[in-house]
């Protein structure tokens, strides 16, 4: 009896009279010394103005913000109904470190939360960050690709990946603040913010009315980078430009489809380098295949803000020699081809844009360019379709893009070597239910496929050949492969062996909006019908929950270990950068 009488009073405590709707930040929120957030609390139904009130431990908000909040009667949502009062303060910033306890109330509800805001280090430890981000990098891509790329015997690898070779390590929590599940917006975020969110939010806390560009923003790394000082700043990914992962370098959104939008949040804060796909955004809506609704021309834009435009290959190696220090490369309209597919196959696009540069090159004229700069640079890279290629079941993709981002792995790592005071980090932001089960081998008697999946002893070895040493099988379908399977996935057909034609697309709709296994494969000699496992509106493999293995190596570095969360990396990173110093020192000034 006793215990259920004090069970309902810590249930009594924590709801209060009646729990106001939210406050952002969320509790246990943590937030860089100096760095400007927006500050927003929601009622629940509609609240007097003088009936708010407002303390940050323990005293009137005033005191400590430094400025009044802006009282809403009442939001609107959805087909104009009330959603209830709200306060709004944009723009705050918090310069010295500690613990702020945020109280709420107003007409019988009250509801309270607890920011960290941590300081850094007050000089930079790094002069240089560059972030390597393999979008739905899981441990199985990193297995498989150093099969694939330097082969095993008697158990033992033939060689070392690049990542292999980092000497700290960190697990990584990756959910959002509206799910244990995840993507690549809110994960993303949260490492380029310090903030963790909701799945497809970008640098905002997902709050209650519809519109997705007014929710309360956080500040991005690059942002605080253009705050604090005169570094440059390098977006490069193999996606299009304003997919989610580029995208939360620099942007505030609810939605991550807001891509034109996106583009528009680029050009606020104009990184010097940023390569990648995605120009259909870029363009006016009166060019043939524009995305935009309106008639702005980033492309015209950026050039007129001194960039050097880059189309392909050569242009990126022409715009390389110019020094101009800005380059905008855009290399196709939607996301870039995959390197099997440029490199070996030509299938997917790359008929239609067939000088298209590879992660490395990018990766490399990136940091040609940006380490002309004595201020130092951050710059992001994303192997974006190590993810994409996940999705569609393409194991051998998945993991051929695997190895290219190793590749730009090596290029940090060589770049490294001549500066020493760079800081580099290697991480996922989600995964994916991949795994590295054995392999399969054409060779075994008869026509039926699954019996040639070799596990346990019957594996064996793969017989992957890199004959002109590039890291790269020379054959992604030998006779002896990988055998690379999923956990969840729509209705398919497995067909047990590379997909020589283009990516592999298991799932199609149907006229119910259900995706069904795509017929093409049906009649793959071998393949069998597998019964999807996730619901039927789902067109491919959803992400997984488990965590991300974070290596890095650098001045640092030592700030990654045990179990972090994505929002703790940030921290990592600003301290590496001391991007908390001159928040604290400009509260000294005052
Ligand atoms: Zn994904």
């Amino acid at each position: 009896m006793r215990t259920l009488l004090a069970a309902l009073a810590v249930t009594t405590m924590l709801i209060g009279p009646s729990q106001a709707a939210g406050i952002y930040p969320l509790d246990r929120a943590t937030i860089l010394a100096g760095s400007p957030f927006d500050f927003k609390a929601e009622f629940a139904g509609t609240v007097k103005p003088e009936d708010v009130r407002v303390t940050v431990n323990g005293q009137d908000y005033k005191g400590v913000f430094g400025k009044d909040v802006e009282f809403v009667a009442s939001e609107k949502g959805k087909d104009d109904k009330d959603l209830g009062s709200a306060v709004l303060l944009r723009g705050l910033t918090l310069s010295v470190p500690g613990s702020y306890k945020v109280e709420v109330s107003a007409g019988g509800q009250s509801r309270s939360v607890t920011w960290d805001v941590f300081g850094t280090a007050a000089t930079p430890k790094a002069k240089n960050i560059i972030f390597l981000l393999g979008d739905g990098l899981t441990v199985a891509n990193r297995t498989g690709a150093r099969i694939m790329s330097k082969g095993m015997t008697e158990g033992k690898a033939n060689g070392r990946l690049a990542m292999d070779d980092l000497d700290h390590m960190a697990f990584i929590g990756t959910s959002s603040t509206d799910a244990i599940a995840t993507d690549s917006a809110n994960t993303m975020s949260a490492y380029m913010t310090g903030h963790k969110t909701a799945v497809n939010a970008l640098g905002v806390y997902a709050d209650r009315t519809p519109a997705s560009l007014d929710d309360p923003r956080v500040e991005t790394i690059a942002e605080a980078l253009r705050r604090t000082g005169k570094k440059s700043i390098g977006v490069v990914s193999t996606a299009e430009i304003e997919d989610a992962t580029p995208a939360a370098v620099v942007s505030h959104t609810r939605k991550r489809a807001d891509k034109a939008e996106i583009v528009g949040m680029f050009y606020d804060v104009k990184p010097e380098i940023i390569l990648g796909g995605g120009s259909a955004y870029f363009l006016p809506k009166s060019t043939t295949g524009s995305k935009r609704k309106d008639d702005k021309d980033y492309i015209q834009l950026f050039k007129d803000a001194g960039y050097t435009l880059a189309t392909d290959k050569d242009s990126l190696a022409a715009a390389s020699g110019t020094n101009t220090g800005k380059i905008l490369g855009l290399f196709h309209t939607g996301n870039m081809d995959v390197a099997l597919d440029r490199n070996l196959l030509k299938k997917g696009t790359v008929g239609k844009f067939p000088n298209q540069p590879g992660l490395v090159d990018m990766t490399k004229t990136a940091l040609d360019q940006l380490s002309k700069n004595p201020e130092g640079f951050f710059l992001m890279v994303e192997a974006a379709s190590i993810d994409k290629m996940s999705h569609a079941q393409d194991g051998e993709r998945s993991l051929y893009e695997t190895i290219e981002f190793d590749k730009a792995v090596g290029a940090a790592r060589e770049f490294a070597k001549t500066h020493p005071d760079t800081l580099i980090v290697v991480t996922g932001d989600h995964t994916h239910s991949m795994s590295v089960i054995g392999t399969i081998d054409d060779s075994k008697p008869g026509t039926d496929m699954r019996e040639k999946v070799g596990i346990y002893a019957e594996a064996g070895f793969t017989n992957y050949e890199d004959k002109d040493g590039d890291g790269y099988p020379d054959k992604i379908d030998p006779s002896k492969r990988l055998a690379v399977v999923y956990g969840n996935y729509p209705d398919h057909y497995e067909t047990f062996s590379p997909k020589l034609d283009g990516p592999y697309e298991p799932a199609i709709q149907n006229e119910k909006k259900e995706y069904v296994a795509n017929p093409a494969y049906k009649d793959v000699p071998g393949a069998v019908f597998v019964q999807g496992n996730i619901p039927r509106n789902n067109d491919s493999t959803a992400h997984a929950v488990d965590d991300i293995v974070l290596q890095a190596t650098g001045p640092g570095a030592e700030g990654f270990k045990g179990y972090l969360e994505e929002s703790d990396v940030y921290r990592v990173l600003a301290d590496a950068f001391a991007l908390g110093a001159s928040g604290a020192q400009k509260a000294q000034m005052q």
